[in-house]
């Protein structure tokens, strides 16, 4: 037995602000951290090449701050109940830390090396760290967790919130040969994401790692948040912070994030500013809603959370699904959207609920297909959120007001009313009038020059076809 507390990182990909790793630094000089690929996730069949490369950069980036901070990195690709216990049995180190997690694969998996560590003797402990407040600490007055947004946000917005944790340093790593055992359990160079299989060639809405997520945080409070309010539904203009794949992997700390509010909020100029900063901050809950409620209820991760759902008699037509996924439905608003997820890997937040409802309403296709679509294409696709959006988009959610349909036309009008954004990700269609893109109605000669679909479905029949099949399934009580 040593000093050495190994610290297993999961989607926690930084040195600073993560609770765990700083909790370890506390107790021992030699802290370690191990990261495992774990073939688990890896071979699913809804992991996107772009969230991988994501992720392998993130990597590298923290490799380099334990360099930095006198320490390794260790890489392991393996089953962690394999791996990590492995390792751990050949450095016999003090103890194992890692940050909690609310998905039910990790939550089994944690459960599974933890009792497997503690059978070797090996001390385990596990922070929360992903989140500002625990799901044990935010629940109604009768002790239930909450399935309404509004309750939860007041009661979590008046919670006093911690402080950004403090960043490894001064640490001491492995000797070497500490680390030549390490490598007979397993470790290995870090690997690209293409040495994997994942081949993403296109540029990334954010560079990986701690340094660029700190640095849009800063840029965004400096520039954007202000007026947030306003621009954060105009998919045309960088109104919102894209720090999402920063937050899904933990390159930025959340406590970090909410302290930036706190500073700008000093200096904030109007009132207008204040309610923008509060408009975010209310996103940053509506993240950690998600993961509240996936922590208390697993089976969201399978299906619907309300329980008729489950017998809703989609159409899944697989050539309009196909259609939906390629971006050539007719409807520009959503093949624009489309168009701009498979391109960049990342959708605007208003686009994600116009496709979804395109998807659910108007296609009548199972919501389940779109969310495990979506989980194959975006850099920040995260089971909690994705799957809370598709649920609310779906009506099949915890909305208290669940029946909700976007009109295309409509949404494209108020949020992209000179057809900006349609014109930039669909360019065979920059010529065409700015009412006919908003409307959908191109004419004919248009769509030929520019082969471009005719609409694959009538929104308004759609949408009362959808509108009789959910009261007859009486889900809308
Ligand atoms: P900002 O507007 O700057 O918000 C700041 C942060 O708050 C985001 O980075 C994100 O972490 C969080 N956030 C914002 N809106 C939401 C929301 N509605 N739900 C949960 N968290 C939110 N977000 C993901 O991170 N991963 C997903 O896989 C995902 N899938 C979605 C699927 C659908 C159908 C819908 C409607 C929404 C989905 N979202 C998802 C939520 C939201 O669209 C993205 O978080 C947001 O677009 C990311 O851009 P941003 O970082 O610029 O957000």
């Amino acid at each position: 037995m040593n000093n050495l507390i190994l610290f297993w990182h999961r989607r926690d990909l930084r040195h600073a602000d993560n609770v765990g790793l700083a909790a370890a630094r506390e107790r021992s000089r030699q802290v370690v951290g191990v990261f495992c690929l774990d073939p688990g996730i890896l071979q699913r069949d809804d992991v996107a090449p772009v969230r991988v490369t994501y992720m392998m950069g993130c990597l590298e980036a923290l490799q380099e701050q334990y360099a930095k901070a006198g320490s390794q990195l260790l890489i392991l690709q393996a089953n962690p109940v394999r791996g990590v216990v492995e390792l751990a049995i050949a450095l016999n180190p003090k103890a194992v830390f890692f940050n909690k997690d609310v998905e039910p694969y990790s939550r089994e998996r944690d459960r599974a090396v933890a009792s497997a560590l503690r059978e070797q003797g090996i001390e385990v402990t596990a922070y929360w760290d992903q989140i500002l407040h625990e799901p044990k600490d935010v629940i109604t007055g009768a002790g239930n967790p909450y399935t309404v947004y509004g309750p939860f946000w007041r009661n979590w917005s008046s919670r006093q919130k911690s402080e950004p944790a403090l960043p490894l340093q001064d640490a001491i790593g492995l000797s070497e040969t500490e680390q030549e055992k390490a490598k007979q359990a397993g470790a290995i160079a870090l690997p690209t994401a293409k040495d994997l299989g994942f081949i993403w060639t296109n540029p990334l809405v954010l560079e990986p790692g701690e340094a660029p997520a700190q640095k849009k945080l800063e840029s965004f409070c400096d520039r954007a948040i202000s007026d947030y309010s306003e621009q954060r539904d105009l998919p045309a203009n960088q109104g919102t912070s894209q720090l999402s794949a920063a937050l899904k992997f933990g390159a930025i700390g959340i406590r970090t994030v909410w302290a930036a509010t706190l500073e700008v909020d000093q200096y904030a100029q109007s009132d207008e500013a204040r309610h923008s900063i509060q408009v975010w901050r209310q996103e940053l809950a509506w993240r950690e809603f998600y993961q509240h409620a996936l922590y208390a209820f697993p089976k969201l991760a399978k299906g619907p959370y309300r329980t008729p759902f489950k017998e809703f008699p989609w159409k899944n037509n697989q050539e309009q699904f196909q259609a939906w996924c390629d971006g050539r439905t007719g409807y520009p608003i959503v093949d624009a959207a489309m168009r701009q997820m498979n391109e960049a890997g990342w959708m605007h937040n208003r686009c994600r609920m116009i496709v979804a409802s395109f998807l659910t309403k108007d296609l009548i296709i199972n919501w389940q297909l779109g969310e495990k679509y979506f989980m194959q294409r975006l850099v920040d696709g995260d089971l909690s959120a994705n799957n809370g959006g598709w649920q609310w988009s779906a009506s099949s959610g915890m909305d208290p007001k669940p029946l909700r349909i976007f009109n295309p036309a409509s949404q494209a009008k108020k949020f992209d009313p000179d057809a900006e954004y349609i014109r930039h990700w669909l360019p065979e269609l920059k010529s065409v009038d700015t009412a006919d893109l908003i409307s959908g109605n191109l004419n004919p000669s248009d769509r030929d020059r520019a082969n471009y679909p005719a609409p694959i479905v009538d929104h308004n029949q759609q949408q009362r076809r959808f509108k009789q099949l959910y009261q007859q399934q009486k889900v809308g009580g």
